[in-house]
């Protein structure tokens, strides 16, 4: 049993299952929200305070449901749109819980927009960081 909690801890949860991987997801809300997510059955979370403070955000198909702290802010799970039996749980949310214990797989999540018209048919492998951006030193040289 893991405990979780958002940042002001008002929302508490706690999941009944062993984590043997994490992921990532390259959609444009796990991007901004730097998502590092755990996957689980619905029967093995549990909201254990704080369930009337959570707030629901829905986009695109509006089949995912990403809940967050309504006092905090803090994503703290969301209901999956291609298992909607399971949970994405914000990992960075579990109280004991060593992150690098466990691999993190890098999934594809933009291309599961229907509002996409140019799908890409194969996954393209993991991001190259900075891949195509100027580093720092590039960046400053010139006001040297
Ligand atoms: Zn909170």
């Amino acid at each position: 049993m893991i405990e979780g909690s958002c940042h002001c801890g008002a929302v508490h949860f706690r999941v009944d299952w062993t984590i043997d991987e994490l992921t990532t997801c390259d959609c444009s809300l796990c991007e901004i929200r730097g998502a590092l997510m755990a996957k689980v059955p619905e029967a093995a979370l549990e909201v254990t305070a704080g369930a009337d403070l959570l707030t629901l955000y829905q986009w695109n198909t509006h089949r995912a449901r990403h809940y967050f702290c309504s006092r905090c802010g803090i994503y703290v799970f969301h209901r999956k749109r291609a298992a909607p039996d399971h949970f994405g749980v914000n990992a960075r949310c579990l109280h004991d819980f060593d992150l690098a214990s466990v691999p993190v797989r890098a999934t594809e999540g933009a291309n599961m927009t229907v509002e996409d018209p140019t799908p890409r048919d194969r996954w393209p492998g993991p991001r190259v960081p900075n891949a195509g951006h100027a580093t720092d030193g590039d960046r400053f040289q010139n006001r040297i």
